[in-house]
């Protein structure tokens, strides 16, 4: 998910914070280690495996996750994005912070989501220029394990609540511009930054 300067520091949460062995320098490099596919590449589109074993090839895989995210300036990433069709992301709220440690999820599952809904611009790494606003459940509780393979439960709402949702769609193959019902906002921005409307797959 790409940051809206507005809105991330205002809604930022820190909720659980899993241990520290796979930070990276929150620096951008000249070059992302993992490029990130953008709408209309079909890897975006198939959905992920469980991984069976956390292991250094994993922590190794979410160190250039993380790399990528902070050089593209996102504060979350899902593997599918960088073309590995595995369950796993990262979300980093704070990423001018270098205290902060980032969020791993690994084969995340929902537990249940919140009564209530909100509508918030989304921004997706795989769209860059596209903000629209996306209804999604306001709270959600997932069960996942950490980057040690250890389980975890997190109930997250605000800024966190909504980056999970929309990363663990990209697990599914799901992008946020197929959640947008605003019709002709949604024509016209993906027309600005290039992209096509037939690459959308609207679930309404
Ligand atoms: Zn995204």
């Amino acid at each position: 998910m790409r940051a809206l300067a507005r809105s991330f520091a205002q809604m930022a949460r820190t909720a659980e914070q899993p241990g520290r062995t796979v930070q990276v320098p929150k620096q951008p490099l000249a070059e992302p280690p993992l490029p990130i596919h953008t709408l209309g590449d079909r890897v975006l589109r198939t959905p992920a495996k469980r991984i069976g074993k956390v292991d250094d090839a994993v922590r190794e895989l979410v160190r250039d996750m993380l790399r990528s995210m902070y050089t593209a300036k996102g504060i979350g990433l899902a593997a599918p994005q960088v073309g590995v069709h595995k369950q796993l992301l990262v979300i980093d709220l704070d990423p001018e912070n270098p205290a902060s440690p980032p969020l791993v999820l690994i084969n995340p599952e929902i537990r249940s989501f919140g009564s209530g809904l909100d509508s918030y611009e989304e921004g997706c790494l795989s769209i860059p220029g596209v903000y629209l606003d996306v209804v999604r459940p306001s709270t959600v509780e997932v069960n996942y394990r950490d980057e040690m393979g250890r389980p975890r439960r997190l109930k997250a709402d605000g800024l966190l609540g909504r980056c999970i949702q929309h990363e663990m769609d990209h697990l599914n193959g799901v992008l946020f511009v197929d959640r947008v019902t605003d019709e002709l906002s949604l024509n016209s921005e993906l027309q600005e930054h290039g992209f096509q409307r037939g690459d959308v797959q609207s679930i309404r």
